[in-house]
Parts: C-alpha cells; sequence; structure tokens
C-alpha cells in the first residue's frame, strides 16, 4: 500500500520535472506510477491502465520483460562499468556495434559499421552536431557549418538538440536556436496541402523547400539536414512517400550529410529495425535511443555511415569528444538482451505484416467518429486528429484544449494517450497482441464518446 499523500507531498517540495508546469502539478497531485506489467501501468492509487504510449515511446519490449533485469544483473556483478576512452573497451559495447551494424540495411552500397554511443537522444544529437561539423572540417571545408531542421520537429532537450528542432516554445527559453542550424517547414499535408494537391504533389513540394533554403543559405555552406523519418513529439505526423526520396534527391545535389534521428522509430517502432528502410533513403548519421533498451537503462547513440566513419577514423586523429557512459556495459548488455528478446518473439515483423496493418485497419473505423477528422498510423505509431466540424474539417478554437479534454477522459478511463495540440497520439508496447489492439479500440472509442459528451453538455 502506498501512501499517495506522502509522495506528493516530497514531489512538490524537492522535484522538478522535466516539461511540466508546476502549478498545475501541485494542483493536481502527481499521479504517482508504482508498478508495470506488458503493456499496464498501475499507479499507486491501484489504477490499471493500458500505456498506449510505451513510456515515452520506448517501452517497445513491454514492461517486466525478466530477460532484461537478468542481463543487467548478471552484467553489474561482471562488470559494472569501465570507460571506453583512451583504448580501452568491452565486451557487451562491441556486441552491440557488431550487432547494431548487421540490424542496418545496405543501401546502394552505403552501410553503416560503426557506432558511436551515449545515454541519450538529445546527447546523440550533440554528437551529430559535433562530428558533422569535425567532418567537414577534416575535409577542408570548414565554413560547411549550417545544419538544417524542420519547425516543429523534436530532436531533444540539451543546447543543440533543442535548436535542431523547431520547437518554438523550447527555443523561446534560452535563446535558441545556437548559431548555424536552420528550419524549413514540416510535411504536414493536412495542414499545409494546396487545395486539390495530392499528397504525392505535396510531399514532393514539401521536400523542395529544403532546397530553397539551401539555395537561401549558400550551398557551400550547409553541412546537413536532420529529419525524424516520422515527426513523433510534433504529432505523428507520416510523411507522404514522395518526401523521403525527393529529400534524397537534394541533399544528393548538394552534397550534403543526412541525419536521420530515429530516437523513436527505429527498433521496430515502424516495422522495421531502421526506420530508412521503410521510406527507402540513404542516411549517413542515424539517432537512436529509446528502443535500444526498451527503456529499461538509458542508452543512445549514432549509427555511422561510411562515408563520415572514414574521414573520421582514418584522418580523425582524436575526435575529442566522450562521455563518462559512451558504450556503458550494462546498458550494452540490456540492449544486446532486447534485441535477442525481439528477435526471438518476431516483434519487428510482426508490428510490419500483422498487428500494425491491423491497428491501421481498426483506426480506419475512428474516421466514422463525429469528433474525428483523420485517423492514421504508420506501424506502431498513430494519431487521431479531433475536429470541431468534419464536414469542413474547421479546428476547434485553442481555448476548448479538446486535446487535453480526452486526454482527461482517458485518463479516467484506465488509458494513457497524448495530446499535441488537437491530436491524440499513440506508440504502443510492440508486444501488443490483435487482443490487446482490440482493448485499445474500445477505449479509444469510449474516450472519444466521453469527450463528446462533455462538450455537447
Ligand atoms: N530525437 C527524437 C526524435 C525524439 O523523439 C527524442 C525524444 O523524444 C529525442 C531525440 C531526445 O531523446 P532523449 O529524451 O533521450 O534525450
Amino acid at each position: 500500500k502506498h501512501d499517495t499523500a506522502a509522495v506528493q507531498t516530497l514531489d512538490s517540495a524537492h522535484f522538478i520535472h522535466p516539461f511540466t508546469d508546476h502549478a498545475d502539478l501541485a494542483a493536481q497531485g502527481a499521479k504517482v506510477i508504482v508498478k508495470a506489467d506488458n503493456i499496464h501501468v498501475f499507479d499507486s492509487e491501484g489504477h490499471k491502465m493500458l500505456d498506449a504510449m510505451s513510456g515515452l515511446w520506448c517501452v517497445n519490449a513491454g514492461y517486466a520483460r525478466k530477460e532484461l533485469a537478468d542481463a543487467a544483473y548478471q552484467q553489474m556483478m561482471t562488470l559494472p562499468f569501465y570507460n571506453n576512452f583512451f583504448n580501452t573497451t568491452n565486451v557487451p559495447a562491441v556486441r552491440l556495434a557488431a550487432k547494431l551494424a548487421s540490424l542496418a540495411p545496405e543501401v546502394d552500397g552505403r552501410s553503416f559499421r560503426h557506432v558511436f554511443y551515449s545515454s541519450s537522444g538529445s546527447e546523440s544529437n550533440d554528437t551529430n552536431v559535433r562530428m558533422v561539423r569535425r567532418y567537414w572540417d577534416l575535409l577542408g571545408q570548414p565554413q560547411r557549418k549550417v545544419i538544417i531542421g524542420r519547425l516543429n520537429g523534436y530532436h531533444g532537450s540539451t543546447m543543440a538538440g533543442a535548436s535542431l528542432g523547431g520547437m518554438s516554445g523550447m527555443h523561446a527559453q534560452g535563446d535558441l536556436p545556437i548559431p548555424d542550424i536552420q528550419h524549413i517547414e514540416q510535411p504536414y499535408f493536412a495542414e499545409k496541402a494546396r487545395a486539390g494537391e495530392s499528397a504525392a504533389e505535396f510531399g514532393v513540394r514539401a521536400a523542395r523547400w529544403l532546397e530553397d533554403k539551401i539555395l537561401a543559405v549558400g550551398p557551400d555552406r550547409v553541412a546537413a539536414f536532420i529529419g525524424e523519418p516520422v515527426q513523433g513529439a510534433g504529432g505523428v505526423i507520416i510523411p507522404p512517400d514522395t518526401y523521403w526520396p525527393e529529400i534524397q534527391r537534394i541533399v544528393d545535389k548538394y552534397g550534403i550529410l543526412l541525419i536521420s534521428d530515429e530516437v523513436i522509430c527505429a527498433f521496430g517502432r515502424l516495422g522495421h529495425w531502421f526506420a530508412y528502410e521503410k521510406f527507402g533513403y540513404k542516411p549517413d548519421l542515424i539517432t537512436f535511443a529509446k528502443g535500444v533498451t526498451s527503456g529499461y537503462v538509458p542508452l543512445g547513440g549514432v549509427m555511422v555511415g561510411d562515408r563520415v566513419a572514414k574521414v573520421l577514423i582514418e584522418q580523425g586523429g582524436e575526435f575529442n569528444h566522450g562521455y563518462t557512459y559512451s558504450g556503458h556495459p550494462v546498458a550494452c548488455a540490456v540492449a544486446l538482451a532486447n534485441i535477442e528478446l525481439m528477435e526471438r518473439e518476431g516483434l519487428v515483423e510482426r508490428v510490419r505484416n500483422d498487428t500494425g496493418p491491423y491497428l491501421a485497419e481498426r483506426f480506419e473505423e475512428l474516421q466514422a467518429h463525429p469528433l474525428v477528422g483523420a485517423a492514421d498510423t504508420c506501424g506502431f505509431v498513430g494519431g487521431i486528429t479531433l475536429v470541431k466540424n468534419k464536414a469542413t474539417m474547421a479546428a476547434f478554437d485553442a481555448d476548448v484544449g479538446v486535446g487535453m479534454i480526452c486526454r482527461g477522459h482517458c485518463f479516467k478511463n484506465g488509458l494513457i494517450m497524448r495530446a499535441v495540440g488537437d491530436r491524440m497520439i499513440i506508440a504502443p508496447p510492440l508486444v501488443m497482441t490483435r487482443a490487446q489492439v482490440d482493448e485499445l479500440m474500445g477505449l479509444i472509442k469510449l474516450c472519444l464518446d466521453a469527450t463528446l459528451d462533455e462538450l455537447r453538455s
């Protein structure tokens, strides 16, 4: 039995939470999560909730997997820590690097044979900024510094991560972006398409905003473009199929590096180990974190493609960059166990061929709901746009806060979904079965109905 009030009091007294309005937190009292199993989490009051967000898009293998706890325990008892600086290494870090290299498919002779480790997505994107700039320095083009990201993209919370991202609320706090970071619009068809424009046409036009930006900045000053395969935190924005191939054409034309931030999308989330495979492009660097360990312990990193690795390793000398926990043996051992578990249970294939298509099919049904303007999925991420008027697709007035109303009904009914403005989003654990997809859909419909009732009353 937990003393919820006591935990909440201590929480308010001492804990500064990430992305939290503390006045609001104090008024409501923090929800205290004490336990989790499979796809459910439990709070201190004994409420069971279906976690349709996999924590923060990360618990791909589901909760309470003994294999992962065992791997951590064994590694802690063998070698809990040693650093990888100054010519030392450890076995789990080496084995994981080789495993990750084997999971990243080669495209047109370009492969990923190297990994640089960190402990998070944000750190990994800081690494990307330094690595990209070092690459161009080594090639004698130090003026190539500008990295282009996208408005409403999310690449983390450090100075560089938040700068690469395009969240205006984040830029407003702390004088961001840092110099030499630029942004283009996101490929959001529902919001940005012209009347009569097909998704395919829009995808090409949206990608060409990158070319416009490169020309505006000056092609010889541009170092790289960074994007999420599917924008996650921005509201699960799934680009048209034509988008990434056109981005590829443009980065190739100007010779700039392509960074695929797959912190959410890799490790099966879109039905592939790495998401560039799904969209058919060829990144030079891939950011990963979250699903690599199913979130059980912190681990992140950058998969470094041959083009960059060759210069960095053969011409580079020492790269003055690294973290105490780069290649942490416990984190790497847990990642290996996680990947092994996902392979044994065929979770990636299941999302690609079975539960992912099934979720998409069930999401189609939501289109009939009076509140739903659009409902779309890609693998095991999905978004539902709530609209005031289905016929005209008119949005609710911002002061209605329809997303927050809906989220409130989700909590009340034992469902965790995230609200991004008026878009309700999901990213369920990949272990979710068809029967559990049905359970999820039942809850979503219940919560949409409750939201509608509240709006009408
Ligand atoms: N990149 C993307 C695409 C993300 O979604 C996130 C986190 O949600 C990050 C980077 C930052 O990762 P972390 O929170 O592990 O620093």
